[in-house]
């Protein structure tokens, strides 16, 4: 008999529980047709609506489908890692529990990866509608900034979902770090990518876990985590505010010769204080965002603890 090559699906959940059966029905509808064997694993994030339990009964009716459960929530990106290391399949694809990853561009991924021998294929959302207006303001300018601070290699509305092949994955695994900003390390290894446009769809249950304030985190640990170009701001502040305060220094003594020197500008003086202390602890904080990063890097914690698996 042919050994049919397998498709490992990994699926970061945190209170999915309205999603998961839909999720595998369509999944298994659309990857019935394909030459390949499917394994589907489940990493329960540390939900606390019961995901588990189901994904538990879905494993047991389903030979394809495994879980992984970690031991509380430890983040999308670590669940992804988990996913990742369990994976045991040719091809790898990592996708969202509510569908708003359209299971339909499963056969395509596979074709292209297949037929026009890309190494992996990922998706990109071109419309964000049934997001809210200020959240999608704030996504385009997430963009466009780590764009900018990774080199233009992060795609506006670049999502998680792709399709890998083994070696792709394996160099995946064999960044080590604690702080994953998975995106960016996509990116970071290279190989071919084709990407796949798609419409935004809504969720098909359930609610999303980000806030706004989540999201503006994750930017700002997406951008730490993958460019050391903010530090670079406080450089760039210092040499404007010598260039000025030398300019100053100019206007002052020309002012003192053809004036005097009647004492005023108690206003001026503190509105300088307050916006150099201001840049200044600006500065510390992103020095800090650093320091921190590397402080967690440095302990070497693992990544996510697994409570339970699937046999
Ligand atoms: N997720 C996770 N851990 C978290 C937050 C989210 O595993 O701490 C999963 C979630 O279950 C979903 C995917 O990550 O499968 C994307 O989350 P969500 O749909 O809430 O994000 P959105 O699509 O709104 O950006
Ligand atoms: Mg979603």
């Amino acid at each position: 008999m042919e050994i049919k090559e397998k498709i490992s699906i990994i699926v970061p959940c945190y209170n999915e529980r309205e999603c998961l059966e839909i999720f595998l029905e369509a999944v298994l509808a659309e990857t019935a047709a394909l030459p390949v064997d499917l394994e589907l694993i489940f990493v329960d994030d540390g939900s606390t609506d019961g995901s588990l339990e189901i994904m538990r009964k879905l494993s047991q009716e389903h030979s394809q489908v495994g879980f992984l459960a970690l031991s509380r929530n430890f983040g999308k990106e670590a669940a992804l890692l988990a996913g990742l290391q369990a994976a045991t399949g040719d091809f790898v694809v990592a996708m969202d529990a509510d569908l708003q990853h359209p299971p339909e561009l499963l056969p395509q991924m596979y074709f292209a990866i297949v037929n026009e021998k890309f190494d992996s294929v990922a998706a990109r959302r071109i419309d964000r509608k049934g997001k809210a207006p200020l959240r999608s303001f704030f996504a385009r300018r997430f963009y466009k900034l780590i764009s900018k601070a990774t080199n233009g290699e992060i795609l506006q509305g670049a999502t998680d979902f792709r399709m890998m092949t083994r070696q792709v994955v394996d160099a995946v695994l064999s960044l080590t770090e604690y702080n994953r900003f998975t995106k960016g390390i996509f990116n970071w290894v290279g190989f071919s990518t084709k990407w796949i446009e798609y419409q935004n769809v809504p969720r098909v249950g359930g609610r999303t876990k980000w806030g706004f304030w989540k999201l503006f985190l994750y930017s700002v640990d997406g951008i730490v985590s993958f460019s050391a170009k903010p530090l670079a701001i406080s450089s760039f502040f210092g040499i404007i505010f010598c260039f000025v305060a030398f300019l100053f220094a100019i206007f002052i003594v020309v002012r003192w010769l053809m004036f005097g020197d009647p004492v005023q500008g108690w206003a001026s003086t503190i509105c300088i204080i307050l916006f150099v202390g201001g840049v200044q602890l600006f500065s510390v904080g992103i020095l800090g965002q650093y320091l921190a990063k590397s402080y967690l890097e440095a302990k070497g914690r693992p990544v996510y603890i697994v409570k339970e698996r699937s046999e």
